[in-house]
């Protein structure tokens, strides 16, 4: 018989006892159960405070990327991610960029958009002029919300009002731009912009039904850059290589999303690593890329008159130091220690420099190596693990898979039994 998902009151429980139903549903074994529940440094109680229907925590290797020199200054650079490669890439490509002067950033201050939607009105011009001359009425209405933010130079700064056309209908939407400081500024803003609705919907005689931040942060931008000497990337070849696959990226979305998935790589190992929200860096970042009308490239890579080559990347970066998970994650705290960053614009500028690594690391391999050399033989590594090999033969079956192209559970477990017998 199909057993049923619907259960009422699942979230009152405590995690051992949702745990015991999804053990009873999904056949797991005492042995599956323990390995949820064995939540390491992330304590069974803090994960259930940070989610709902906590059962237990899923852990991923934290890594470290060596070797960034950004304006002048050394980081260690924590990742936490799955795929095996990524840490190695950034930790080379930013070696290659140290020995020709580090990476260099500059960001714009930490402004978030929040939105309100405003809809059945009858002269939405009208409208808009009315919300603006009501600007200062909602800017102070929405700091009043957040003193703490307004008391370390953040807060709503700006109001701008816009009419687009949708499929029901013309709207009004008024944006607030709120200058979030250390935080993400999600919870900030949003709370603003609810709390400004009802003087918006008084002025404008319409309706207000959508009051939440955009992650389309294009008043929150990092930006960084590097040159890189030719003779430490590889020779000529490798930056004509370099710059036509950039090219390639900036004229084709197919290639586009892959080239900016590989800076992402990078990008969102670090934001997982410190607690904070990577699906609004994610959503932003590729939002950004289609800002022009075409999905394109978010970072260029050309040649300098010396013929090396010069790379820059540019993306919203909507990251914090405090607020959401980044305080009550334990692994995170340590890993913004170990970052050493002061301020939510120093740490998305060095998320900018680490997206530009990979992004480099990424291209440098595929037009020099081929990307599957390198990563093929940390992949086979996994699988020989997962093969059942142990750590005194897992390099060897994965070095052996790699020779004969048969990266492949079954050949793992056959070269296993050759190798242990
Ligand atoms: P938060 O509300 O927990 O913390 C921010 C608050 O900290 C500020 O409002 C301010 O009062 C206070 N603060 C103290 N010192 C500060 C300083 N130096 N700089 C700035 N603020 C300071 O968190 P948040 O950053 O407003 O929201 C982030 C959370 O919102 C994340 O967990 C995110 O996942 C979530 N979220 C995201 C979305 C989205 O991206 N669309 C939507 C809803 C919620």
């Amino acid at each position: 018989m199909n057993k049923s998902s619907k259960i009422s009151g699942f979230y009152k429980l405590k995690p051992k006892e949702r745990l015991a139903l999804v053990k009873d549903f999904a056949g797991l074994t005492e042995e599956e159960c323990d390995l949820i529940q064995n939540t390491g440094s992330l304590s069974l109680e803090v994960a259930d405070h940070m989610i709902e229907n906590v059962v237990g925590a899923f852990s991923l290797p934290l890594g470290i990327a060596v070797n960034f020199l950004i304006n002048n200054r050394d980081y260690m650079i924590p990742m936490t991610i799955e795929e095996p490669s990524v840490v190695a890439a950034a930790s080379y490509a930013a070696k290659m960029v140290r020995d020709s002067g580090g990476f260099y950033t500059t960001s714009t201050p930490p402004v978030m958009i929040g939105q309100i939607q405003v809809v059945d009105i009858e002269d939405p011009e009208k409208a808009r002029q009315c919300v603006l001359e009501a600007k200062q009425e909602i800017l102070e209405k929405a700091n009043s919300q957040d003193p703490v933010l307004s008391s370390v130079g953040g807060g709503a700064k700006e109001l701008e009002a816009k009419i687009i056309s949708t499929t029901v209908g013309p709207m009004l939407i008024v944006e607030l731009h709120v200058d979030c400081r250390d935080a993400m500024g999600a919870n900030a803003v949003n709370s603003m912009a609810e709390s400004v609705a009802p003087i918006i919907e008084r002025v404008s005689g319409g309706r207000v039904y959508l009051r939440i931040i955009s992650n389309l942060a294009t008043k929150r931008l990092a930006k960084a850059w590097c040159t890189v000497a030719k003779e430490k990337i590889g020779g000529e070849e490798v930056v004509n290589g370099i710059i036509n696959a950039s090219a390639f990226a900036a004229a084709d979305p197919y290639r586009a999303a892959t080239h900016n998935k590989g800076a992402m790589n990078g990008i969102i190992a670090v934001v997982l690593a410190t607690g904070n929200d990577h699906r609004a860096i994610e959503a932003g970042a590729h939002a950004y890329a289609a800002i022009e009308g075409q999905y394109t490239s978010l970072s260029t890579w050309e040649k300098t008159d010396e013929g090396d080559l010069k790379g820059t990347i540019e993306l919203p970066m909507a990251v914090g130091l405090i607020g959401g998970a980044v305080r009550t994650h334990p692994i995170a705290k340590i890993a913004l220690k170990i970052l050493g960053v002061k301020t939510a614009n120093e740490f998305a500028e060095v998320l900018a420099a680490v997206g530009l690594a990979q992004n480099l690391a990424a291209l440098r391999a595929l037009a020099h190596e081929g990307i599957q050399h390198g990563h093929m033989s940390l992949h086979a590594r996994n699988i020989a693990i997962a093969a059942g090999a142990g750590e005194r033969i897992a390099d060897l079956v994965a070095e052996r898979m790699v020779k004969e192209r048969k990266i492949r559970m079954d050949r793992a477990k056959e070269l296993i039994k050759e190798l242990s017998a």
